[in-house]
């Protein structure tokens, strides 16, 4: 099956090139290396809206299973205007090597519609959602492809898209979904996990150099779901918080910025902007900073061949998925910048909900603190098994976690064989 190339820099065309660096240090041959580029499956569907003001709306949706050897696909839903299909082949692939990096019995996949949620009703989101999950019915299942959200989806959309399924089966099925609300199945800890893991990575990487994140300054690209609960955890372990940002700007404190204020802040009024406790500062100077953690946790791309030579962080965790471009990563490494990569780094998310996964599917719900230390022992583990194996082989980490992930996934595809 050939596909186009990629166009150059994209997230799929960054994929491809980390992929070939594993299969590379492999030594795998080219028939393997085709085999774990490929997506499994694809589904291209129509997502069409009667607006609340009965126009009619047509938006493109798409859902990607880019493996499903170590288990049923996994991976989010986004809702974003520039989605299409390359950038969810790139999402589902870094999902197949998330899953197999912490070791958790998925593959990976990846979802999303061309509507930019912002510019619709709750009733539109979920007629669109509910269009979305019907056309692709035959794929999702518990045993079989499992969404989370992603960009510009939230639990509210995991809870549509789990009643859709379940309406249609004809009994209620929580595990076809996760990071859906407590309510109906969903986990504790789940909203934060994401954020909890990439705190957890900092950590660590930081106990590799011999510190601590008390006191360590963190700037936050991004304050959605990921980086808002990201400066909340960093700010309660003791680091300071000293400049966020989103789409419409940024907001910077030398002393730290007060967290707990600057989240009621974004609750009334929708943004980090215009909040008073701080001066502003734009998403380009954000990358800058002079602070010991830059956490990119909004979108790809970001850090690329110009960005990337103006960090100053020593220590770059990704937050985001894609974040660096392969050109910015040359940069990062040349310039002695650690980093730890979005397969590890937000790998927190993605153990949760297979978490929450498992207790959906035995009707039996853990408690806070199980999910918490069970959490923290997945990432410390897979944290190590990654630093180990850069240090054994002169690897940066980005490189270590692709090969123990492509890797993983590869002995699932040798020991299954090829059917017929
Ligand atoms: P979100 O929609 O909740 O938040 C995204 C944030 O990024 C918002 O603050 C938005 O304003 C900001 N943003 C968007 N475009 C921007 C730009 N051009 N410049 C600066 N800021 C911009 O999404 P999220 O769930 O927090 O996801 C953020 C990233 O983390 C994505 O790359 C996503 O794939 C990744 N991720 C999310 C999860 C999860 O559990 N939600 C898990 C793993 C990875």
């Amino acid at each position: 099956m050939s596909q186009t190339p990629p166009a150059a820099n994209s997230p799929l065309a960054n994929a491809h090139a980390q992929l070939a660096a594993a299969v590379d240090h492999l030594g795998y041959d080219a028939g393997l290396h085709a085999h774990l580029q490929t997506p499994r499956r694809e589904a291209h569907v129509a997502v069409p809206l009667r607006t609340d003001s009965g126009d009619l709306k047509l938006f493109r949706g798409y859902r990607v299973q880019h493996n499903i050897s170590r288990g049923p696909a996994k991976g989010g839903l986004r809702y974003s205007p520039d989605v299409d299909i390359d950038e969810v082949r790139a999402l589902a692939m870094w999902m197949t090597w998330k899953c197999a990096v912490v070791d958790i019995p998925y593959g990976g996949a990846k979802g999303g519609v061309d509507i930019d949620p912002g510019e619709h009703s709750q009733r539109e989101l979920e007629r669109v959602t509910r269009r979305y999950t019907s056309e692709l019915m035959p794929l999702l299942g518990p045993n079989t492809d499992i969404m989370a959200p992603d960009m510009g989806t939230d639990e509210q959309t995991m809870a549509w898209v789990m009643d859709t399924y379940s309406v249609a089966v004809g009994h209620t099925t929580p595990a076809v979904v996760t990071g859906k609300p407590i309510a109906v199945g969903g986990s504790l800890g789940r909203a934060e996990a994401t954020s909890a893991g990439v705190v957890q990575a900092t950590e660590a990487a930081l106990r590799e150099r011999g510190e601590k994140i008390v006191g360590k300054t963190i700037a936050i690209q991004g304050f959605g779901k990921v980086g808002a609960h990201a400066a909340d955890i960093f700010a309660a372990k003791g680091a300071r918080v000293v400049a966020v940002s989103d789409v419409h700007g940024g907001v910077r404190a030398e002393g730290g910025l007060d967290v707990a204020r600057l989240l009621l802040h974004v609750a009334a009024t929708g943004t980090v902007v215009g909040f008073d406790g701080g001066d502003p500062c734009s998403n380009t100077e954000i990358l800058a900073l002079d602070v010991d953690v830059l956490v990119p946790a909004a979108k790809e791309n970001v850090l690329d061949e110009v960005t990337a030579a103006t960090v100053r962080a020593p220590l770059v965790v990704e937050g985001a998925n894609g974040p660096t471009t392969t050109a910015g990563d040359a940069i990062l490494t040349r310039n002695g910048i650690t980093v730890v990569p979005d397969i590890l780094a937000n790998a927190g998310g993605v153990v949760v909900s297979y978490f929450e996964w498992v207790q959906a599917t035995q009707y039996f719900w853990w408690t806070a603190a199980e999910v918490a230390q069970r959490l923290e022992q997945r990432m410390v583990t897979a944290f190590g098994a990654v630093a180990e194996l850069a240090q054994r082989d002169g690897l940066t980490l980005r490189e270590a976690a692709n090969v123990i992930a492509v890797k993983r996934v590869a002995e699932a595809h040798q020991l299954r064989g090829l059917y017929p």
